[in-house]
């Protein structure tokens, strides 16, 4: 059993609580044009080129069998419509100006690399495993969660929330925490912004939190899509009910993945979107302490 993983951070401390191991699944479901990560949204794995980075010492043009890399009119060209991600290329780029997005494990060999995390996650740390959505790949997913308790590991899933319900069944016995992410209450602006319907992702909230599953909140907070009171409000009224909502975390915008984009070949539509204030994300949090829950930002 494999999965594609297109990053293990240790030393984490942004992604549950404690210090954790975060395992970066790769494929998303959604696609929201602000994403951090976008080399977590296709499932395949493909080539980042950073130009900037590049020495020109010419072997990825000797060793690439589909000729992606070619000069032209002076200048040299990655031809990324050709590429079959077949990694010869950034398996010698010394530069590391060609590197490879994804990479195959096994549950073992992940969980390898989270123990020699463990003698650091003291009384509340742990692995989270985030994304992408890592419950597209849910049975090496629960594997992993598996195994990890096996261990005494505290466990975290991040997650979007666009999955049948039956999958988060499947993980729900070793999973201590769940990070979902609510992007935003107005249907039309939720398909919009990220190209799907919200009403599984509040149903599967909802039948998460009855079955007994401990869940903090995530909500980015994205100018222009759901940095409105409004938003905020409703999705407050959403989780005054959900005794499983322990914790609402609102996650400011912000441009550090911007410059992933270009390497991967993508336009990046969020570039104009100025970040939100700091007494506005302040102001956001009201409506959650009305309703009686704990709110960081
Ligand atoms: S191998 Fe790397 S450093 Fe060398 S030319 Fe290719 S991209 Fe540039
Ligand atoms: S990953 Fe393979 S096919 Fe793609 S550019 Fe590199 S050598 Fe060529
Ligand atoms: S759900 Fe998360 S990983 Fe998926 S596209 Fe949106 S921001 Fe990126």
């Amino acid at each position: 059993m494999q999965a594609t993983i297109f990053d293990i951070q240790r030393f984490s401390v942004h992604d549950g609580p404690g210090i954790r191991t975060t395992v970066f699944f790769k494929g998303c479901n959604l696609h929201c044009f602000w994403c951090h990560n976008p080399e977590s949204i296709r499932s395949e794995k493909e080539v980042q080129f950073h130009p900037i980075k590049c020495i020109g010492c010419g072997k990825c043009f000797a060793v690439c069998p589909n000729q992606c890399h070619v000069m032209r009119d002076g200048e040299r060209v990655f031809e990324r419509e050709k590429c079959s991600a077949c990694g010869k290329c950034t398996d010698l780029c010394y530069a590391e100006a060609l590197t490879m997005a994804g990479k195959d494990y096994t549950p073992r060999e992940v969980l390898d690399i989270v123990m020699m995390d463990k003698p650091f996650y003291k009384e509340n740390g742990g692995m989270t495993c985030s994304g992408g959505e890592p419950m597209l790949q849910k049975d090496f997913l629960t594997e992993l969660l598996r195994m990890a308790k096996e261990q005494g590991i505290h466990t975290a899933v991040d997650t979007a929330g666009n999955v049948p319900f039956s999958w988060y069944e499947q993980i729900l016995p070793y999973t201590d925490l769940f990070l979902f992410d609510l992007k935003c209450m107005d249907d039309a602006t939720h398909v919009k912004a990220v190209g799907v319907h919200n009403q599984l992702l509040k149903e599967n909230i909802r039948r998460l939190s009855d079955a007994g599953a401990h869940i903090w909140v995530r909500i980015p907070v994205i100018p222009g899509i759901n940095a409105n009171m409004e938003n905020m409000r409703e999705t407050a009224e959403l989780v005054r009910n959900l005794d499983g909502v322990e914790l609402v975390e609102l996650l400011a915008f912000h441009k550090l993945g911007g410059g992933k984009y270009e390497s991967l070949g993508l336009d990046y539509q969020a570039k104009d979107i100025i970040p939100p204030a700091k007494e506005q994300i302040q102001e956001f949090c009201r409506p959650f302490k009305d309703v009686g829950k704990n709110v960081k930002c």
